[in-house]
């Protein structure tokens, strides 16, 4: 190969997603309603009936562009966290809006900053840009290892990714605000909430609101309808935050950048609040039969104030050993090798999911 690459993609790793049914159908012959995905923190309960009869009925609209304002959706969310639209971008998945805070403020000479282990995206998003990326040793969010970090490199992103993802711990608002206080007001903090539903169902110290972060006008507040709004497939979130800042991340912004259906989509999404609840409540249920299944199996667990929950495996299970005997069988999980952990992420699914998962576990796991 004789072109000449941007020299930043020398150190980017492709993101490894969450496996799709249509591989384990096809490598493995087994009938897509048997497969188990618990891989991607979508929402186990599908999409809500109400949306997806709103998407049937205007299906017809598909060869119309969207409205490019995109404002009946920011009316909604400008209501619902009591902020103005022009607060508000909307992205194809809160993705899309961090590659704009990315492209909008890094280059070569900068660095970002981020915990150990967390969302893979903002590394990515970063090298692009040819930034310098350093973690902090925990996974966790320390109030101590980031201000060390912070006050050592000057990063120009601060990326707080509460619950965390692929571990499913969270911060504390109280500690949130504390490092938003400490950091210079030149330094862009990222608070990415895509699991904020969750966290708040279980304990409403860790709410965090686009509100409480306007006071500060370096912060941006990440959305998104993948996870607990059941429209992963529709590619849709949004970024909250002062609108001078949302004004220059409007030039990154391509034309119509997200689809006239998945528009309507998360619209009709927003009407039907109690869809999420519902699913909120389930996980709430289920997620405690994991951790009753890892205590009777002496399997150490983080905490999670997500919709997904991390397994740590010791020495005497390997976990890339699991996730492929599962993946035989049709039970698609998240292994974690990649982010160095010996452990799995395994998405809280509905009962029957679930029970299926347990029966597989054990059979995979009953020579270990
Ligand atoms: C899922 C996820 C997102 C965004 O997902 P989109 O589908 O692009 O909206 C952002 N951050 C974290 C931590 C996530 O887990």
């Amino acid at each position: 190969m004789n072109i000449k690459f941007n020299h930043a993609l020398n150190d980017i790793k492709i993101y490894e997603a969450g496996k799709p049914i249509e591989l384990v159908v096809r490598e493995f012959g087994i009938d897509a309603k048997d497969v188990v995905k618990l891989a991607s923190n979508e929402n186990p309960k599908g999409v809500s009936p109400k949306v997806a009869q709103a998407i049937a009925t205007n299906a017809y609209k598909a060869y119309l562009y969207p409205d490019d304002s995109m404002f009946e959706l920011k009316a909604a969310l400008a209501k619902k966290y009591a902020v103005n639209t022009d607060n508000i971008i909307i992205g194809a998945g809160s993705d899309q809006v961090l590659e704009f805070v990315s492209r909008a403020v890094l280059d070569d000479k900068s660095s970002v900053l981020m915990s150990g282990i967390t969302f893979a995206m903002y590394e990515i998003y970063a090298k692009q840009m040819g930034a310098k990326v350093y973690k902090t040793a925990n996974y966790r969010h320390l109030y101590d290892e980031f201000m060390e970090a912070y006050t050592m490199y000057h990063p120009k992103i601060v990326y707080i990714c509460t619950p965390n993802n692929p571990t499913g711990d969270a911060t504390l608002k109280s500690e949130v605000i504390r490092l938003i206080e400490a950091i210079k007001k030149d330094t862009v903090i990222v608070v990415d909430g895509a699991y904020m539903e969750y966290a708040v169902a279980k304990d409403e110290q860790y709410r965090i609101t686009p509100l409480d972060l306007l006071a500060y006008d370096n912060v941006i507040y990440l959305g998104t309808f993948s996870k607990a709004y059941g429209l992963g497939g529709m590619r849709v979130g949004y970024g909250i935050a002062n609108q001078e800042f949302i004004h220059e991340l409007y030039k990154m912004r391509p034309p119509f950048n997200i689809t006239t259906l998945s528009l309507l989509a998360a619209i009709e999404a927003m009407k039907d609040e109690v869809f999420v609840e519902e699913s909120v409540a389930l996980h709430l249920q289920e997620i405690k039969r994991y951790e009753a299944f890892a205590k009777e199996r002496n399997i150490e667990y983080i905490e999670s104030y997500t919709n997904f929950i991390t397994y740590l495996f010791n020495e005497k299970r390997n976990a890339t050993e699991i996730s492929n005997a599962l993946l035989g069988r049709g039970v698609i999980i998240r292994n974690l090798a990649s982010y160095g952990l010996n452990g799995v992420r395994i998405t809280v699914g509905t009962a029957e999911q679930n029970s299926i998962f347990f029966r597989h576990f054990d059979d995979v796991t009953s020579n270990n």
